[in-house]
């Protein structure tokens, strides 16, 4: 018998489904023929089977795309998409052995997120039915990848979305979940039980080795500089100095414990950024190569307008802040604003102070977060860097 209830879709509107994206929203939902299930096969209003996903009432997403076929999420589904994962991963360049294994949607398991960080495994799981397979994703995961332990770090705000609890438990090893990310010539120490994400910016990786290459014998600026990776690449590479600006104390300061580990120095501020330029300024202060890897000020499309405004004052202070061929990079994290936008915003506030950039190369998230043609929200960390000509 069949248990796995059936949704169709309503006749009209523009599903996103039907353009290969995986979700389908509740209001695009027409008839749900429903039991207690956390998974459901889609159809159209004609009854064309449509594919199998991950299904959760309680969620906006009412519905994420597995397959487009009648299929269970069963051990030899989940194994076999990680192995294809794990296989896409072997042809990518290695440039630190922790990566991000499985990345949800884009790695066609939605809601479940999979970092290695040797000699342990990070898990976050995102939605119901990843939730409910925790024992099941976890016992695979310890046959491939035989860790010393496997953290599970649910403790992601997106969880009560999905109506899911949060928390962080241990499903194998003991604590401390302590190790080191190794990337370039840096080694970084990493405390897993805690950090943003699951305990470091792996999508930066990439990012912090293309700044070591321009940062030689340069004054360096790291605006929102977390526990401080962009710094420790600029200061290994041969940057003049650096100069850590955070409003988060505690990450300051595992930013200075890994300075020393690595035989660097670094000054670090703890403060607002916005009132930190400001009074750089009018110190006269100024920097040869500045980092600014702002959080994403929109959670929503709502308040783009007041986010875009925050962005363009940090240009123009960081930008009033560069000395002549002095060098910008700037990231933005937040897939509600397209690379264009950014980039007009960025041209618009160097404009206002009279400022000429010139584009010099861009960035991309980690390529172990992949990018998904038809899944935008898949790409969401970008940005550029510029030389200041005028
Ligand atoms: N560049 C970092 C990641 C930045 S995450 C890296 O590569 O690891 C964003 C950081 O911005 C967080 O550490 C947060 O504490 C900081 N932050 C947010 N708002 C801030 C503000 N107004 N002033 C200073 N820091 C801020």
């Amino acid at each position: 018998m069949n248990t796995i209830p059936a949704l169709k879709l309503k006749p009209s509107g523009r599903h996103r489904i039907l353009r290969g994206h995986p979700w389908v929203f509740g209001n695009e939902v027409e008839e749900v023929i429903a039991s207690d299930s956390d998974l459901a096969h889609l159809y159209t209003s004609k009854g064309t089977l449509l594919g199998t996903g991950v299904y959760n009432p309680q969620s906006q997403i009412v519905f994420r795309r597995l397959s487009r076929q009648m299929i269970s999420l069963d051990e030899r589904f989940i194994s076999e998409k990680i192995d294809q994962a794990i296989h896409h991963r072997r042809s990518l360049p290695l440039l630190s052995e922790s990566k991000r294994i499985i990345w949800s949607e884009a790695d066609g398991l939605p809601g479940l997120i999979v970092d290695s960080f040797p000699p342990y495994i990070v898990v976050q799981t995102l939605t119901k039915a990843m939730s409910n397979r925790e024992e099941l994703i976890c016992r695979i995961l310890q046959e491939r990848f035989l860790p010393k332990g496997i953290l599970l770090r649910n403790d992601a705000q997106v969880r009560s979305l999905e109506g899911l609890p949060m928390g962080k438990t241990i499903f194998s090893g003991t604590e401390p979940f302590q190790t080191e990310v190794q990337f370039g010539k840096i080694k970084f120490p990493v405390d897993l039980m805690q950090g943003h994400k699951t305990g470091f910016y792996l999508d930066q990786i990439e990012n912090y080795t293309e700044i070591a290459k321009v940062a030689a014998n340069r004054r360096v600026l790291d605006i929102f500089s977390y526990q401080g990776g962009f710094s420790l690449s600029a200061l290994k590479a041969g940057a003049t100095s650096c100069l850590a600006i955070d409003q988060d104390a505690t990450a300051l300061e595992r930013a200075k414990v890994a300075a020393e580990l690595n035989g660097v120095k670094l000054e670090t501020q703890q403060g607002n950024a916005f009132d930190l330029l400001r009074q750089y300024e009018q110190e006269g202060r100024n920097f040869d190569l500045i980092i600014l890897d702002p959080p994403s000020f929109t959670k929503n499309k709502a308040n783009i307008e007041s986010a875009m405004r925050g962005y363009h004052d940090l240009h123009v202070r960081a930008v009033k802040l560069l000395t002549p061929g002095g060098l910008l990079a700037t990231f933005c994290c937040s897939h509600n604003i397209t690379a264009a936008e950014w980039e007009e915003m960025v041209s618009f506030a160097a404009s206002d102070v009279n400022t000429l950039l010139r584009f010099r190369k861009s960035f991309r998230q980690n390529p172990d977060h992949p990018i998904i043609l038809q899944i935008p929200e898949s790409s969401y960390l970008y940005g550029s860097l510029y030389e200041k000509i005028g």
